[in-house]
């Protein structure tokens, strides 16, 4: 009789529980009016358990401040837009710092990266549309490695090496602002855009490269709305193997019927092991 009395209590302090929290999901739902704030000042202090974003960008941080000497002390005495070649081991992945990010010009994208079967070679950055005269910025901070005239590539172009030990390139350019060896801000004015080198019209043709790697830019920046994706971008040697598309598809549908398997038979023979060594190389 005892055992079932308390039996009894246990259930009906269970069932006013339930009762009071299911009452509470009833009524609307409201933030207080300083939630907002509270929440902006929580990421600000990087409180882990509310950003736990903020907190793998903070230990990002660190390692950067411990590998800064390191990221303009090899490597830079090169006249080459790849100085690392093939003397450096490519992580497997590696967590890059992306937050200070400018847009170089504010155009949009006019051609992708990527494979161009039209002039059967990869296009290893994107074109921005721009009028000649037109300032480029510095996508991120660091310090500008070259600045150099190809004729039958880039044009003018400069290569700046930044804090995070990723390189940018920008080619087709009409001047220079900068001078190689010195220390540039994000959005920091660096030169004039053009139409130099082999270009069909005035346009910035942008590259971000990793280690001499040139990833594809719009894997970081998401360029209709100007901003990264993420404040950490996470390169992926895999990733960027498969990324790698040399020569026409081999796979040949049809009719446009199969248009869509074709597709789909394409990236498989695009990252088959065979083709991704044998890209690896270049
Ligand atoms: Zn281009």
């Amino acid at each position: 009789m005892f055992i079932s009395k308390s039996r009894a209590v246990i259930l009906a302090a269970v069932l006013s529980f339930t009762a009071t929290t299911s009452s509470q999901a009833q009524t609307p739902y409201r933030l207080p009016a300083t939630h907002t704030n509270q929440h902006r000042e929580l990421i600000a202090n990087q409180k882990p358990l509310s950003a736990p974003s903020q907190k793998v960008l903070e230990d990002v941080k660190k390692r950067e401040a411990l590998e800064n000497i390191d990221v303009f002390g090899s490597h830079w005495e090169s006249q080459s837009v790849n100085p690392y070649g093939n003397s450096v081991s490519i992580p497997a992945q590696k967590e890059i710092n992306v937050e200070d990010f400018v847009m170089p010009v504010p155009g949009r994208v006019t051609s992708p990266y990527g494979w161009r079967p039209r002039f059967g070679r990869m296009h290893r950055g994107v074109d921005m549309s721009l009028s000649v005269g037109d300032t480029v910025r510095s996508a991120f901070s660091g310090k500008v490695r070259l600045t150099k005239f190809e004729g039958k590539g880039y044009g003018y172009y400069v290569v700046v090496r930044h804090d995070n030990g990723m390189e940018t390139v920008y080619g087709h350019l009409s001047r220079f602002l900068v001078k190689p060896n010195q220390r540039v801000k994000a959005g920091e004015p660096i030169a004039l855009g053009g139409n130099t080198g082999r270009s069909t019209g005035p346009h910035l043709h942008f590259e971000t490269r990793y280690l001499g790697l040139a990833i594809n830019p719009a894997a970081i920046i998401d360029f209709e709305n100007k901003t990264t994706h993420r404040e950490v971008f996470t390169f992926d040697k895999n990733s960027y193997e498969k990324s790698q598309h040399y020569g026409p598809a081999k796979v040949k549908s049809r009719s446009t019927k199969f248009a869509k398997s074709k597709s789909k038979k394409r990236t498989t023979a695009s990252t088959s092991k065979k083709s991704s060594r044998k890209r690896s190389r270049r």
